[in-house]
């Protein structure tokens, strides 16, 4: 049973979970990879039974999710509160680059997301859901195979609970949201219809790139289909232009949606951070909880423009 402990002084949160040690690691796997690896076609039993799939014309599947057979949180902590984790294939070609998607793959992997997310949601006693993706070693992905993850929470780590009020206070002070005020100050990349993508000018990682809505929307599983493919389109631009510049870096994708609960109101508006990892945490930022960020956000802006 995973554990969850609180820092009083520092006031953070960690999750004990041992389970976590049992994950599969594919770095010693040089050949036969396909042939070992859970997320192959071929070897579907070897996952947890399927909660979503999504077929092509052929009906083979293209996507699919079940839930995470090694969760950092499992059904419940020690505390009484309880998570739920999925694992969602994105594609059944092992060695795919996320830079090699279609772009209606990309589309296909957002509808999918928006499925996750508004099943998890209704299943459980949700507070939040959000996805994240971890491409390369270096970024945290323990299986080469591209992959997602999503992740519902019936509780909010201290830091979130701190956050969501801040932004409230900042809701109540300005009478408008922080990210809709954010897409005027942040360094603009490029501009679609219906999204932004920008680089903040307090960014804690060189060429982390943030994509707003636009229009104010709390909630992603909210996207309408004409945003979803408009939202297809300006990943592909952005996640092109991060590779070609930083030589197909390993990345965070990271979904921050908002929370369930009234109380927030309209303070949240949901976005995606796409964080190159470039370079490890170390010691200033264990000892200071201040991060590091080698390169002005103004200049990765206008480097980034000119790839797009
Ligand atoms: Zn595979
Ligand atoms: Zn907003």
């Amino acid at each position: 049973m995973s554990e969850l402990r609180f820092d009083l002084i520092h006031n953070h949160n960690v999750i004990v979970a041992p389970e976590r040690n049992k994950r599969p690691d594919d770095s010693l796997v040089i050949k036969e990879e396909t042939k070992n690896c859970p997320f192959c076609p071929g070897n579907e039993n070897r996952t947890p039974p399927e909660s979503f799939r999504f077929n092509d014309d052929l009906n083979k599947w293209t996507i699919r999710a079940f839930p995470n057979k090694y969760p950092a949180i499992n059904q419940s902590l020690t505390n009484g509160n309880s998570g739920y984790q999925e694992v969602l294939v994105e594609t059944p070609k092992h060695d795919q680059m996320f830079g090699e998607y279609s772009s209606n793959q990309v589309l296909n992997l957002l509808n999918a997301y928006k499925n996750r997310i508004l099943e998890i949601k209704s299943k459980r006693n949700t507070k939040i859901v959000f996805v994240f993706k971890n491409h390369g070693k270096q970024a945290g992905a323990s299986l080469k195979h591209p992959h997602s993850q999503i992740v519902g929470l019936d509780f909010l780590s201290d830091p979130l609970k701190e956050k969501f009020r801040a932004l409230k206070s900042y809701f109540n002070k300005e009478n408008k949201c922080y990210y809709c005020n954010l897409l005027s100050l942040g360094k603009t990349i490029y501009k679609s219809f219906h999204f932004r993508a920008i680089i903040p000018n307090e960014s804690r990682f060189a060429y982390e790139c943030w994509i707003i809505p636009e229009k104010h929307q709390v909630f992603y599983e909210n996207i309408s289909d004409t945003e979803t493919g408009d939202l297809a389109q300006m990943i592909m631009k952005i996640v092109n232009a991060i590779n070609i510049k930083l030589d197909n870096p390993p990345f965070n994708l990271v979904l921050q949606n908002g929370i369930y609960d009234e109380e927030i109101g309209d303070s949240f508006h949901w976005h995606l951070q796409l964080i190159p990892r470039l370079y490890q945490l170390a010691g200033f930022e264990w000892a200071t909880g201040m991060f590091i960020n080698p390169v002005e956000p103004e200049k990765a802006a206008s480097e980034l423009r000119k790839l797009i």
